[in-house]
C-alpha cells in the first residue's frame, strides 16, 4: 500500500533536513514527491511523467528500474544483502573489484571500497599522506584546483571549495589552491592558449615551491562538475600529470563526477590517456542505484602499505557497508551494460545535445555561455552577459528555471544561476530535443529574453 502523498508531505515538512536546501524556503514550497521513475522519467505521487534531466543528481547511468540491473539485485538479494569485508570476502566485491581495474586507466590495480564520493575523496586524501609516511617522508600539504569540489565530509571539503558551501570550516589539511585553465580565462579575460599556459605555470611554481612536501595533486578532470560545468582544455591533464611526475608527488583524479561515460568516454581520463596515482569513482558507479564508491589505487601505493602486522603500516579504515554486496551486484549490471553499441552512441548524443542547445538556447538574450562535456552541460545566465554582470542571488533565477522546466515535465537542479542539464546515457533522440526546449522555455520564461 502506498501512502497519500499529503502525509508524505505532513511528514517530511515535520521530520525531514534536507540536503544543500535553505529549509526556510522549503518548508513555504509545495515539494514534488517522486513516487516511482521508468526509464528516464520520474513519476511523482499524482502520476505526473518528468524527464529526469540531471540523472537524479549526475549519478542514473542507463535509466531507472533497468531490467537488467533490476534482475541483478533481486538475484544478489536471493543469496545476501550486505556481509562485512572486515575479515571476510564476498563475490560481487570481488568481482567488481576485478572488473574495475580491467577497465579503469591503466596501472590501477586495487580497489578500496566505501558508499559515497565525499568517503572515495577522504580514502584517498589519507591513502596519499599514509603513503609517504610509509616511505619515511613528512608530506602533508595538497594542492587543488580553485572551486575544485570533491563532496561534504570535512577531508573532502578541506581540498575543495566553494565559499557558499564551506565559509562555516576552515581546511583541515594545508592546501595550496591552483587555478584550471578556465578560471584564469574567466578572471582575467586571457584566450584558451594563454591561460592554459599560466595556469601550467602558476602549478609548477606551486609544485616547485614546497617540493618535498605535497602528498597529492587533486583534479577533477576535463570538467568542474560543482563549480558550475568548468571545462577544461585535454591538454591540461596530460600536463598535470607530467608536473606531477617531475616534481615527484601523486595524482588523484576524482572521476566521482566525470566516470561512467559522462565526458563521451568510461573515464574522462581516457580522453587525455593518462592514468592517475589514485582515482575516486562514486555516483554513476552502480548506475544510480545504490550508495558505493570506491578508490582505486597503483600497485606502488598498496605495495607500501605492506609489511609485518605488528608494524601497523596496515591502512586502517573501513565502513560497515564497504563493498555492499547489493551495491556491488547492481555496479556489475551498470558495468554489463557499458556495451560497445552504447559508447559508440555517446558522441552522437553528445553531438544532438549541442547542435539543439545551439538553436535553442544559445540565441537567449541572458545566456552569457553554455560549457559541455559529453553530456554534462552548464548554461549560465546573467542580467548583462555584454557587461558579465551577474543577477541577485535573492532573484533565484537559476532555482525559477528549474521551477518553469518542472511545469513543462523536466526535473532539473541548478548550480546557482547555472543551469544544469546532465541526462541519464540512455536518453533518447526526442528525448534530447524536449530536455532542450523545455529549458530554453523556461530561461526564456524567468529570463524575459
Ligand atoms: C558529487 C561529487 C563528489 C561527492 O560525492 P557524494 O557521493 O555526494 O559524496 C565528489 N567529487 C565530485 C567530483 C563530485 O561531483
Amino acid at each position: 500500500m502506498t501512502t497519500a502523498a499529503d502525509q508524505v508531505v505532513r511528514w517530511d515538512r515535520a521530520h525531514l533536513w534536507h540536503p544543500f536546501t535553505q529549509m526556510q524556503d522549503w518548508l513555504a514550497a509545495e515539494p514534488l514527491v517522486i513516487a516511482a521513475a521508468d526509464g528516464n522519467y520520474l513519476i511523482d505521487a499524482a502520476g505526473r511523467r518528468y524527464l529526469d534531466g540531471v540523472s537524479s543528481l549526475w549519478c542514473n547511468v542507463h535509466g531507472h528500474r533497468r531490467p537488467e540491473i533490476d534482475a541483478a539485485i533481486r538475484a544478489q538479494l536471493e543469496r545476501v544483502a550486505h556481509t562485512t569485508l572486515l575479515g571476510l570476502a564476498s563475490p560481487p566485491s570481488a568481482e567488481l573489484a576485478a572488473r574495475l581495474a580491467a577497465i579503469a586507466p591503466p596501472g590501477l590495480t586495487r580497489v578500496f571500497y566505501s558508499d559515497a564520493g565525499a568517503t572515495a575523496v577522504e580514502i584517498a586524501l589519507k591513502l596519499a599522506l599514509q603513503y609517504w609516511r610509509l616511505r619515511g617522508e613528512e608530506r602533508s600539504r595538497f594542492v587543488a584546483l580553485i572551486d575544485g569540489y570533491h563532496g561534504d565530509t570535512l577531508g573532502a571539503m578541506s581540498v575543495g571549495f566553494s565559499e557558499p558551501f564551506h565559509r562555516f570550516y576552515t581546511p583541515l589539511v594545508p592546501v595550496t589552491r591552483v587555478p584550471a585553465p578556465y578560471v584564469v580565462q574567466r578572471t582575467r579575460g586571457v584566450a584558451p592558449d594563454a591561460a592554459l599556459a599560466a595556469a601550467l605555470a602558476e602549478l609548477e611554481a606551486a609544485l616547485a615551491r614546497d617540493r618535498g612536501a605535497i602528498a597529492a595533486v587533486v583534479v577533477e578532470p576535463l570538467m568542474q562538475g560543482a563549480a558550475g560545468m568548468w571545462p577544461q582544455p585535454v591538454e591540461y591533464l596530460p600536463a598535470v600529470r607530467e608536473l606531477t611526475r617531475r616534481y615527484d608527488t601523486l595524482l588523484v583524479c576524482d572521476e566521482v563526477a566525470t566516470g561512467f561515460g559522462r565526458t563521451g568516454r568510461l573515464f574522462a581520463c581516457d580522453h587525455a590517456a593518462i592514468a592517475p596515482d589514485l582515482l575516486t569513482l562514486g555516483k554513476g558507479l552502480s548506475g544510480g542505484y545504490l550508495p558505493l564508491a570506491a578508490t582505486l589505487a597503483t600497485e606502488e601505493i598498496f605495495r607500501a602499505f605492506l609489511g609485518p602486522y605488528e608494524d601497523y603500516t596496515a591502512f586502517f579504515h573501513g565502513h560497515t557497508f564497504t563493498g555492499n554486496a547489493l551495491a556491488c551486484a547492481a555496479a556489475l549490471a551498470s558495468l554489463d551494460l557499458f556495451t560497445p553499441a552504447l559508447l559508440a552512441s555517446l558522441p552522437e548524443k553528445a553531438a544532438a545535445l549541442a547542435r539543439e542547445l545551439d538553436a535553442r538556447v544559445r540565441p537567449l538574450a541572458h545566456v552569457v555561455e553554455i560549457r559541455q562535456c559529453g553530456s554534462m552541460i552548464g548554461i549560465e545566465l546573467m542580467r548583462d552577459p555584454r557587461r558579465r554582470e551577474p543577477y541577485a542571488p535573492r532573484e533565484r533565477v537559476g532555482h525559477r528555471t528549474i521551477l518553469a522546466a518542472r511545469r513543462r515535465g523536466v526535473v532539473l537542479r541548478p548550480l546557482g544561476d547555472t543551469l544544469v542539464l546532465m541526462p541519464p546515457l540512455s536518453i533518447r533522440a526526442d528525448e534530447i530535443e524536449t530536455l532542450v526546449m523545455v529549458a530554453a522555455e523556461s530561461i526564456a520564461e524567468v529570463t524575459g529574453g
